[in-house]
């Protein structure tokens, strides 16, 4: 019965998870399909090549690349996350094996570190 009860919690952010990774593909589509023309606007406002090409590298860097890449990073966790659930391991930290207290994933549905590993991580990863 408890079993049951754990199973449709974690139903609810299976699809959470399920129509937040269909949001960011969509959101990844859309600055696909936009930053070639934005290519082409700059090429055509008179720019030199090479300077055409460096506007548009610095564009890449704060607007296209940046959020392209910060979308491509959650829709992986989200898609890992998903994967979890296939595997029944869904709710157990990546790191340590222990459960993932249910508040910390109704919080924040693709967290795969309990909080111990995550301070952990975030710590290792500080420069
Ligand atoms: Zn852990």
């Amino acid at each position: 019965m408890a079993r049951k009860t754990q199973a449709s919690r974690y139903d609810k952010l299976r699809q959470r998870l399920r129509a937040e990774e269909g949001q960011l593909q969509h959101e990844i589509e859309r600055l696909r399909a936009e930053a070639p023309a934005l290519a082409e606007e700059r090429k055509g406002a008179g720019f030199s090549t090479h300077m055409a090409e460096d506007a548009w590298g610095s564009y890449e860097r704060e607007h296209g690349l940046g959020l392209e890449e910060r979308l491509s990073a959650l829709l992986a966790e989200v898609r890992h996350t998903l994967e979890k659930f296939e595997r029944g391991t869904y709710g157990i930290c990546d790191s340590c094996g222990k459960e993932i207290p249910f508040p910390r994933l109704e919080a924040r549905p693709q967290a795969n570190l309990c909080l111990e590993c995550q301070a952990k991580k975030e710590r290792a990863g500080r420069p």
